[in-house]
């Protein structure tokens, strides 16, 4: 029987797609084809290029540890100079020449008898893969409207994710609806061209002071010089945005009382940054910090306090031609709309309805989260799915960046697939009862969390999904998951031998 094309394919070249990889070619598994569907890489920086777009942790935090950056021009870096730390990386590493543009997987299906992966595209043919990575980040597709009339409305609309930078909103009425980070860090920008903004929020947000300012030509030429000075930087940064977005929200049980002394000290900022009373009031969640991923702005807050911007929240009844109307039937005229409303949830069965990803003997990706509480084993592989991995699966976000879930996942993957080499296997698979032993260890971790202090109620949170599981987070540290990427027995996974040799190479883990 005829080979695949290619022994790894790797769906998706953002972050995830181009760290995968790198590490498939460090580790010499070099028949690796990377699928994109939009005509550049980048994922998540090259479609966000909203007013005002930028990290929301210091961009030290948020780059590889083997490409560190010495010019990152400030704490927290704006889109377009993450953007292109991403394409420098690429190049660097040679991927964009692994990488196949306006290919989009539709469907993925394992083929039982050849025992690979058939990738159907959605522009018709089919790539075929002995191992496949899910490379497709969490904040992907932006999530459908879902306001009544959103067709009717005669003005410009615009979403967050899909900014068209030829829309000028100058002297314009504008609806920003959606309260969440990407509006936190958009209102300050747009607010100083609108005429008028309202600003729709359903949820308030936590929204902490901004330490930001432009990096000291002098720190930037130490960084050159000594990488180990920035690398111990990186360390010591990445640490605290664990520290802030993972622990405290994990070992919240063990003490509650520093979580109500840290929220406690924001209400207090935000006395200082919104006048009225009132409207403060409004911003202010009733939810505690870390149910729901908060923010750092120094301008947001102020923003309302603008004589040119309204804070709604009245729900929103529908779209009309000319404005928004709020449930209590008032009618707001607005010449343009942006939404902030955010994305699918990765965790969506509908995102697997539409691209399904059928696995051995009938295993079908949506099903089982639709019917099932989603489990995975080390975040990134689910019985079922044999030779098929994921950088971003059920419980699988590592510490407080995404470049430490990268390196973590792919080091996992690559242990996998050079095992299966030296194996001479065709298939491997984990064993249902490792991912389940995993799972429910992950499951018991979380039951000290905040999430599960009942406090979270009203937050109307990403992190919890449909079954009110929070199968976001990884609960451990991020130095933990990384040492369990090298250490955990491969012997979780089943290992099928080939009936003909397959390729052999070298595959050896490289730091
Ligand atoms: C505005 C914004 C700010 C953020 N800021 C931070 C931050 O400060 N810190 C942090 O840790 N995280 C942040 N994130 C999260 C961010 O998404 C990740 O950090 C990271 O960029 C995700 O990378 P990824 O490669 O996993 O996914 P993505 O960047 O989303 O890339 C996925 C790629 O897959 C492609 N794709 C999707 N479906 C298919 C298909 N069917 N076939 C082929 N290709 C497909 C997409 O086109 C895309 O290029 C932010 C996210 C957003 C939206």
């Amino acid at each position: 029987m005829a080979g695949p094309d290619h022994e790894v394919a790797v769906i998706g070249a953002g972050l995830s797609g181009i760290g995968m990889a790198i590490a498939l070619r460090r580790a010499g598994i070099d028949d690796h084809v990377v699928l994109e569907r939009a005509d550049d890489l980048g994922g998540t920086w090259r479609d966000n290029t909203y007013p005002g777009v930028g990290v929301d942790v210091p961009a030290q935090a948020y780059q590889f540890s083997f490409a560190p950056n010495p010019r990152w021009s400030r704490v927290f870096a704006p889109g377009s100079e993450v953007m292109a730390y991403v394409e420098r990386v690429a190049d660097e590493y040679r991927v964009r020449d692994r990488v196949r543009f306006g290919c989009e997987v539709a469907e993925r299906v394992w083929d039982e008898d050849a025992a690979f992966w058939r990738l159907r595209l959605a522009a018709g043919g089919e790539v075929t893969a002995r191992f496949v990575v899910s490379a497709i980040g969490p904040f992907v597709d932006p999530r459908p409207v879902e306001i009544p009339g959103a067709d009717d409305f005669a003005g410009v609309v615009l979403h967050t994710a899909r900014w068209d930078g030829a829309q000028d909103l100058a002297g314009l009425r504008v609806a920003v609806v959606g309260t969440g980070a990407s509006a936190v860090q958009l209102v300050p920008e747009i607010v100083r061209r609108a005429a008028h903004l309202d600003v729709y929020q359903r949820t308030p947000i936590w929204v902490a002071p901004k330490p930001d300012f432009t990096t000291p030509r002098a720190l930037m030429r130490l960084f050159e010089r000594a990488p180990r000075a920035q690398d111990a930087v990186r360390r010591a940064t990445t640490r605290g945005v664990e520290w802030m977005l993972v622990d405290g929200v994990v070992h919240h049980g063990r003490a509650p009382g520093v979580n109500r002394a840290i929220t406690r000290l924001l209400s207090a900022w935000y006395r200082t940054q919104v006048r009225d009373p009132a409207v403060r009031r409004r911003l202010t969640p009733d939810y505690g910090l870390g149910c729901k991923r908060p923010s750092v702005s120094n301008t947001y807050l102020r923003t309302f306090n603008r004589r040119n911007v309204a804070l709604v929240t009245d729900p929103i009844d529908r779209i009309t031609a000319t404005g928004v109307r709020t449930a209590d039937g008032r009618e707001r005229p607005v010449d343009a709309i942006v939404l902030a409303t955010g994305f699918r949830l990765a965790s969506d069965p509908e995102n697997f309805r539409r691209t399904p990803v059928r696995g051995r003997a009938g295993f079908d990706l949506a099903t089982a989260y639709t019917e099932n509480r989603l489990e995975s084993y080390e975040g990134v592989s689910i019985p079922g799915l044999p030779n098929h991995f994921m950088m971003f699966g059920p419980y699988g976000w590592v510490g407080g960046t995404w470049h430490q879930l990268v390196e973590t996942t792919s080091a996992h993957i690559v242990r996998v697939v050079a095992e299966a080499r030296r194996r001479g296997a065709a298939s491997v698979e984990v064993r249902p009862e490792a991912s389940a032993r995993w799972t429910e260890a992950m499951r018991d971790r979380l039951a000290g969390s905040l999430w599960a202090s009942g406090g979270c109620a009203t937050a109307r949170s990403y992190y919890f999904d449909h079954h009110g599981d929070t199968p976001y987070l990884r609960p451990t540290s991020a130095a933990q998951a990384y040492r369990a990427s090298a250490a955990f027995p491969l012997d979780d996974y089943a290992f099928a031998p080939a009936d003909e040799p397959l390729p052999t190479g070298p595959a050896e883990r490289t730091p």
